[in-house]
């Protein structure tokens, strides 16, 4: 555990390097790999060494490299590819701001603001490449989630869901492919919906779905039956969670539904995932993960009632709302 990082960043290289593509069907050697990712030979044998002695690739007798199953999952071209988020977990701007962290307990300021000023979102809207590289990984953790996560509630008796914070488009295509009555809005910052757009015309869902781009703080797609927000709430304090939950209560009508998908933490000492995510938001948004008491009485102020929570997405849970009568 107390050096858990140095897997971290060796896989987070690979995945840059792309070795899991150069490797492909064919095994090969070190030389032949140094030469298609341009790294010096000697390293890029002990990284391949490494990563061997964990199951990420096999370092065969004779002497080449091959992909192991887990290795499989670093494929660029593999639906379920989880390279972008590799890339992300060691990538500059989110590995300083890690290296603060002992900062951010000390003072609550997160480590993305002591490197850089700025808090998360506004860091990534001033630099198109680390935004790229958090979308991609964003998008490539929701394809490998989305599976269970679209079965794992009925959406079928909805007709329009607006995707708040939607990122780029992976939940609300998996959603409407699966219920073809439905229509999608996906709503997310203007920088983010560019990406979104040509995703969603690539998967010809153009017809049934609507990109909006804007801020939550100030306006949400009005008159939907249903909104989702997957992993959003957890980037925000509970005075901004709140803010959101109410400018998406004003925009609903009163038989609306609200799903919130996050990780719910168990309350106490047992161990879990999300109890680990929430030192990332910490790290990162200044948000945090959430018990079912603490998203019950946020989702009180905001105007809603927990009715259900669904957990056969994990390690994601579907958090059913409903607004609660009278003015929220
Ligand atoms: N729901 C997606 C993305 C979660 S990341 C998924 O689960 O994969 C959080 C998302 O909130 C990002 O896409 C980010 O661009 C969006 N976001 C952050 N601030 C926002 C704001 N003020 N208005 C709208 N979207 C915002």
């Amino acid at each position: 555990m107390i050096s858990g990082y140095y897997l971290t960043q060796a896989i987070s290289v690979a995945a840059n390097l792309r070795l899991a593509d150069a490797i492909g069907a064919v095994p090969k050697n070190a030389h032949e790999l140094a030469l298609a990712v341009h790294a010096d030979e000697s390293s890029l044998y002990r990284l391949l060494r490494a990563l061997s002695s964990v199951g990420i690739f096999k370092l065969r007798r004779d002497g080449r490299f091959a992909l192991a199953p887990l290795g499989q999952a670093l494929r660029s071209d593999d639906s379920l590819s989880l390279a972008p988020w590799a890339i992300y977990n060691g990538y500059d701007f989110h590995w300083r701001a890690w290296g603060r962290l002992l900062d951010a307990v000390r003072d609550g300021t997160t480590g993305i603001e002591q490197i850089s000023q700025k808090p998360f979102f506004t860091l990534l809207d001033f630099d198109p490449s680390a935004a790229k590289v958090f979308d991609s990984a964003m998008g490539s953790l929701a394809r490998a989630l989305n599976g269970v996560l679209v079965r794992s509630y009925d959406f079928s008796r909805l007709r329009s869901l607006v995707d708040v914070g939607g990122g780029t488009g992976n939940l609300l295509a998996a959603i409407l492919r699966r219920n073809p009555r439905l229509r999608g809005t996906l709503y997310d910052l203007p920088h983010v919906v560019e990406a979104a757009a040509f995703n969603l015309r690539k998967q010809k869902l153009t017809r049934r779905c609507q990109v909006i781009g804007g801020d939550f703080f100030s306006a949400v797609p009005p008159g939907a039956d249903a909104y989702i927000l997957k992993q959003v709430l957890h980037d925000w304090s509970d005075a901004q969670a709140l803010a959101i939950l109410k400018m998406i209560r004003a925009a609903m009508g009163e038989r609306g539904v609200l799903l919130v998908a996050e990780m719910v933490i168990p309350a106490g000492a047992r161990p879990s995932m999300g109890k680990l995510v929430d030192l990332e938001m910490l790290v990162c948004t200044g948000g945090r993960e959430r018990t079912v008491a603490e998203f019950r009485e946020l989702l009180a102020r905001g105007g809603f009632r927990l009715k259900k929570i669904f957990s056969g997405a994990a390690p994601l849970s579907i958090i059913e709302a409903v607004p609660r009568p009278g003015p929220a």
